[in-house]
């Protein structure tokens, strides 16, 4: 059992509340430590850390700050696999993915590296009477980040790397589920010769969140979960003056057209819909198969595959899918398959029954694949995000009625569409109320120097996660019209200046 703390002015501080959270590895489904959750007055004890240290960071060079998020990356290639380890360790998804989760964070502190660049204003040269016009981008201060289990390292490297590399000082308040690769982060970060106070670490709860939302002194929440955690953030955040864009939940839909290669389709879908057992926000959990001769050579070619679906732990080289995060949520997304069968769906792979045989590994959070056909639009198993193994089969006729039903969900976070039609597929990318969406691509996750975010119920706020819209969230806009006093001529003027 290990105890995890916070991380606050570049050392680890102990937790005073004597409130603690249990920290599980689900491949085992043990208890294996616990993490400190945080008082409202330690949280302000981080904030007031983080508002000490944020002015002498922000007056540094653009260059000297881009150089930390150059050693940052060195640093994280060379951590890589330790941090991949200790993320399946909580987290429960297999090694090779927890690699693709630094990965792509590590891709945001590569971006951010280029932040002289970025950061480079608009100038406009004699806009008249000899006034030149510029802008420039100013950090906004302490900052906040709130992240959920799913990508304990990806998320939390997407807002920390941009928020820190444009100035600011960063406030992380990750998931209680997997703590601990965040206070790795810290480390790096550390090591890369990142000033004390800029990237702290706080653990907790609501009470947390709360303090973090209403204190005046952070000017931005950027949050990634749930959507009515998101919802209510993004709420709080607002209602206290603060600028937020908070992430929630998903249910992507790929649609897929007669002329497809049903083939390859049938991989795209496996690999998008059961990696990470199905816990990502960007995997394909319905697939909608336009025309039933689609749908039943599909479904023909899926069942083989998800039965042979090899489910293992976490560290297992062969597992293609490893154990869900907790046993509550595995219950509540068994709880959704029951459902599913109740409301008339067929399970034509039932993982619901799944045992696992591995000596040592059989109390963990383990739940087979499944595979749900002959799913409708008024279905609560259909509507709700279930978040776990299982990709449900609609069929409908036409590309219109595809086009129509992850426009008309609540959810619009990805999509996809497999054609071999140019013309279906841009009419499909063009309509789709949806904010990501790949063409002949399974999981359309934008890379760092484009920007992230769904539509509807998926994203609260109109500003996406990295790429320039990152730098956005996290800067605020100054303009500056200049004119040098020898070449005033005129004397007083009354009306407003304009070029007629
Ligand atoms: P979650 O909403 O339970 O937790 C997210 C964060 O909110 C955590 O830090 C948690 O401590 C905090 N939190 C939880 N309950 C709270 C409460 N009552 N009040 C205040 N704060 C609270 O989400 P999760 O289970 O960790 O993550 C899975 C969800 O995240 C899924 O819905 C998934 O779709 C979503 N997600 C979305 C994206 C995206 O970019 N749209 C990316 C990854 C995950």
């Amino acid at each position: 059992m290990y105890e995890v703390h916070h991380y606050v002015n570049g050392t680890v501080v102990q937790g005073k509340s004597n409130r603690f959270g249990p920290i599980f590895n689900p491949s085992i489904g043990e208890q294996i430590g616990k993490v400190a959750l945080a008082s409202k007055e330690e949280v302000e004890n981080v904030i007031a850390a983080a508002e000490a240290a944020q002015p002498a960071w922000a007056a540094q060079s653009v260059v000297r700050r881009a150089r930390i998020l150059q050693n940052l990356v060195t640093i994280l290639y060379r951590e890589k696999d330790n941090l991949a380890k200790a993320l399946s360790r909580e987290h429960g998804k297999v090694f090779s993915d927890a690699q693709g989760d630094v990965q792509r964070g590590l891709e945001v502190a590569e971006f951010a590296a280029g932040m002289p660049h970025l950061l480079k204003g608009e100038f406009s040269q004699n806009v008249g009477g000899n006034i030149d016009m510029y802008n420039v981008r100013s950090p906004l201060g302490v900052v906040a980040g709130i992240t959920p289990f799913n990508f304990p390292a990806m998320i939390p490297l997407w807002m920390s790397c941009i928020a820190i590399a444009t100035g600011n000082a960063f406030v992380m308040k990750p998931s209680e589920k997997d703590p601990s690769v965040p206070m790795l982060l810290a480390d790096c970060w550390k090591e890369a010769g990142l000033p004390d106070g800029i990237f702290n670490v706080v653990h907790g709860d609501k009470e947390a969140v709360d303090t973090v939302c209403t204190d005046p002194r952070v000017k931005a929440v950027s949050f990634v979960g749930s959507t009515s955690i998101a919802k209510y953030v993004y709420e709080t955040a607002n209602a206290h003056g603060k600028r937020c864009q908070a992430m929630g939940g998903a249910k992507n839909h790929m649609a897929i057209l007669p002329d497809a290669d049903l083939e390859k389709v049938a991989d795209a879908l496996i690999g998008s819909a059961y990696g990470s057992a199905g816990e990502r926000c960007m995997a394909i959990s319905v697939a909608v198969c336009v025309g039933d001769d689609v749908a039943d050579k599909l479904v023909g070619m899926l069942k083989p595959r998800v039965e042979s679906l090899h489910v293992g732990h976490s560290m297992d080289p062969k597992a293609e899918m490893a154990a869900l995060v907790t046993s509550e949520h595995r219950a509540k997304v068994k709880g959704y398959l029951d459902l599913a069968e109740e409301e008339g769906a067929t399970l034509v792979v039932d993982g619901r029954g799944f045992k696992m045989t591995e000596e040592g590994f059989e109390n963990g959070y383990y739940l087979g694949a499944t595979l749900i056909d002959n799913v409708t639009a008024e279905m609560k198993s259909y509507k709700d995000e279930i978040f776990g193994p299982t990709l449900q089969i609609v069929r409908v006729n036409t590309l219109e009625e595809a086009i129509a039903l992850p426009s008309q969900h609540e959810y619009g976070n990805g999509t996809s569409i497999f054609t071999a039609s140019g013309n279906a597929a841009r009419e499909y990318a063009n309509r789709v109320e949806v904010g990501m969406v790949g063409v002949n691509v399974p999981i359309p996750v934008p890379l760092a120097f484009h920007s992230f975010g769904g539509w509807k119920n998926s994203a609260f706020g109109d500003i996406n996660q990295h790429g320039m819209e990152g730098i956005r969230f996290y800067t605020k806009t100054k303009t500056i019209s200049q004119r040098w006093l020898n070449d005033i001529t005129a004397g007083a003027e009354f009306a407003i200046p304009t070029l007629n």
